[in-house]
Formats: C-alpha cells, structure tokens, sequence
C-alpha cells in the first residue's frame, strides 16, 4: 500500500538525485540597499542557471563575465522560491541521508536573511531553518501510520576554531570534536516547530549575549543548527537516521593582514583556514577525488559525515550587487565555481566569446595606433 508507493517514490527520487549529483549550488543575489534611482549595480544578467557581472575595465568600456550555477536567484526572489528548491533534500533526511546546507558569502551579502530571515519575521519572510524544520515535522507527520520519527535539534557556533554550544552556553573542549559528532553538546528533543523557534531565540540569545563587548561577531564565527532524525518503521521495526546541518558560515571577505593586528588576525587567519578548508573538501568531493582533506579544520570535522558519500550539500552563494562589493563578488562566485559541479557548457563558451572578442578590439585599437605613428 502506501509503503510501497513511499518505497517506489523514493526510488525514483534517488535516481533524479543521483543524475543531478550531490553536491549543488544556488547563487543569491540581494537587492540594492539604499535604492537610489540611478544607482548600478554590477550585476547585468540574472538566469535561472548563470549570472553575469560588469567589470569595468581601465580602457573606460565594460566587460562581462559569466558564471554558471545549478541555480541563480535574483533580487526579487522570495524567500519561499529560494526554500522551493530546497525541499527535496528535506524529504530526503526523513529517508535517511545526511544533509549540509551552507550559506557562503561577505557580510552584509544576506546569509542570516536566507538562513533566518529579516529581524522582523513573519509567515512570508522567515528562512530555510525554520522552513526545513516546519516541512520535516509535516513530512514526519504524513508518514505517522508507517515511521515513527524522533527529532532532535543542536546549535553550535565555531569561533576561531573553537566549538561551542549554543544552547548550553559553555565551551566544548576540543578532544570531544572527534569529527564525527560532539558528544557532550546538548541534544534537545523538539515535537513542533514553536518547539524549535523557541531553541533557535534561546541559541540567538546565547550567542550574542556573552560577546556584546565584540562588535558583531556573528559574521566572523560559523552558526550551525544541527537536526537529528530518527526513525522506526514500524511493521519491520528497522530504524533509520538521517541528520540535516544548517550552517551559516562566517563572512568570507579577505582581511587586508598590513591594517590588522592581534584578535582581529586571529580571526581573520582561522576564518580563511576553515573556508578554504571546506572549500577544498567540496572541491575534492565534487572531482571525486579519493583522498579528501576533512582534518585541517574544526568546521569540516565536525560536519565530516555529511559531506560525501551518500550525503547531500547544498551551497547558497550570496551576492552583494554593490559595484564598491565586485572585488569580493568575483572571488566569492570563483569560490563557488571552484565548488560547483556544474559544467561550464554553454557559459563557458560565452565568457571565452567575450574574452576574444575583448582581445580582438585591443588588437583593433593597437593596430590603429600603429598606423598613426607610421
Ligand atoms: P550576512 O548575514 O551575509 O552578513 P544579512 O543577511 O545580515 O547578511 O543581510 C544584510 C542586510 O541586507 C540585512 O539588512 C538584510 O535584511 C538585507 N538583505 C539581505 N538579503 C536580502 C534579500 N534577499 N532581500 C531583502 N533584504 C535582504
Ligand atoms: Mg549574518
């Protein structure tokens, strides 16, 4: 009956998972802030699968660059298209799978807004977390007469390659990081999604509270909620687990090391180490490379089981459109082209095309300076 049309459901699913692959990402691209009529940003094109930037070039005239993602929103996709493409990999925790989701970007490009939402949440504006979580408890609910699920949740925060527990509000030693999981953190069971809001303000509280001396920072530690599922079918009695990270990662710019010392180097240097960590682990999934460097940082340890094998990752790339942002735009999507398993097919032919024909007009204009000076 309807387990066998879940089992067939599934089936199907996997295969479509599996032609996709299971390392995806989505590139996000946030309004103009400020809004001034004639204000340009440096983003000219927005596709469902690529996006191009204006780069201004010394000669006055403005070239383009094309990078091509598995999907691209633009700045007035809400927050339910943006979660719309997400949903699979909820249904898929329920079946099993570990799951890392990841906000990637400079701050002030719209992780937390995607993640969390605007401080003023409502129905229409909250993010993933709370979307995924409210779409489990349905999922599980739907599924009541065949599975028995127990859902539990954890936030941590890793802040200059220390991890800790957001909803215990001590630190926990580094031993207990084994990689595979974090023993000592707080596990907390959760049967609705008022359960969950109430742990995420809790963990929100916690992790500004303790650091109000230090300016922000929020945007130079990674924030994840971790959500445990556990279920028990209940005619075979067989049980599954599936767990789902929800990470919204430390802001990406690269600090200028001559203009800062002391604390503010320090977190700078273990920003970039956990960054480029993770992105050499999704690098190295992503080519199917057999040695995949998980150890060289606390971030990538600890979400070790969920990135490869049969896990699902799904990177959001955020994009701040202000041309004073193009430096870190562009470092930013090469960071995610780097990660990205998309094939550069017909972008990859587009971004070559303007590049030759940007060589062709430099050879048309020195050409013609030659033929003045003769
Ligand atoms: P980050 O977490 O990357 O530092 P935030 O999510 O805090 O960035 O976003 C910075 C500002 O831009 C916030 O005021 C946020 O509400 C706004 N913002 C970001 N993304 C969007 C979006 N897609 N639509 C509207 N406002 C956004
Ligand atoms: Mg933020």
């Amino acid at each position: 009956g309807y387990h066998k049309v879940l089992e067939e459901n599934r089936k199907l699913y996997n295969q479509v998972q599996d032609l996709k692959g299971n390392i995806r990402v989505y590139c996000r691209v946030r309004p103009l802030t400020g809004g001034q009529p004639n204000h340009h940003g440096s983003v000219s094109n927005v596709n469902e699968g690529s996006i191009s930037l204006i780069i201004p070039s010394k000669n006055g005239k403005e070239g383009k660059k094309t990078f091509s993602f598995n999907r691209v929103f633009g700045p007035s996709a809400t927050q339910g298209e943006v979660f719309s493409d997400t949903q699979p990999l909820i249904r898929s925790v329920l079946d099993g799978y570990n799951v890392c989701i990841f906000a990637y970007g400079q701050t002030g490009s719209g992780k937390t807004h995607t993640m969390t939402g605007p401080n003023n949440l409502t129905e229409e504006t909250v993010g993933v977390n709370y979307r995924a979580l409210r779409d489990l408890f349905l999922l599980s609910e739907q599924r009541r007469d065949t599975i028995h699920y127990n859902i539990s949740v954890q936030m941590l925060e890793i802040y200059n390659e220390q991890v800790r527990d957001l909803l215990m509000a001590n630190d926990i030693r580094n031993s207990s990081t084994n990689g595979i999981n974090v023993p000592d953190a707080n596990l907390v069971p959760v049967t609705s999604t008022s359960d969950v809001l109430n742990l995420m303000n809790l963990g929100h509280k916690n992790r500004t509270v303790s650091y109000t001396a230090m300016n922000d920072r929020s945007s130079r530690s990674h924030s994840c909620l971790t959500v445990h599922v556990q279920g028990r079918d209940l005619t075979s009695g067989n049980s599954l687990r599936g767990c789902m990270h929800l990470v919204d990662l430390a802001g990406s710019e690269r600090i200028d090391k001559s203009e800062v010392t002391g604390d503010q180097l320090k977190e700078a240097q273990h920003i970039n180490k956990s960054l480029s960590a993770l992105g050499d682990v999704i690098a190295s999934l992503s080519q199917k490379q057999s040695h995949v460097p998980y150890r060289n940082s606390k971030l990538t340890q600890l979400l070790q089981d969920s990135l490869g094998g049969q896990a699902k990752t799904l990177m959001f790339v955020h994009i701040s459109p202000e041309p004073e942002a193009l430096g870190e735009t562009i470092s930013t999507l090469k960071f995610a082209e780097r990660v990205s398993t998309v094939e550069l097919g017909a972008a990859k032919v587009n971004k070559d095309g303007s590049d030759v024909k940007e060589l062709k007009e430099q050879i048309a204009s020195l050409k013609a300076a030659l033929a003045r000076k003769k």
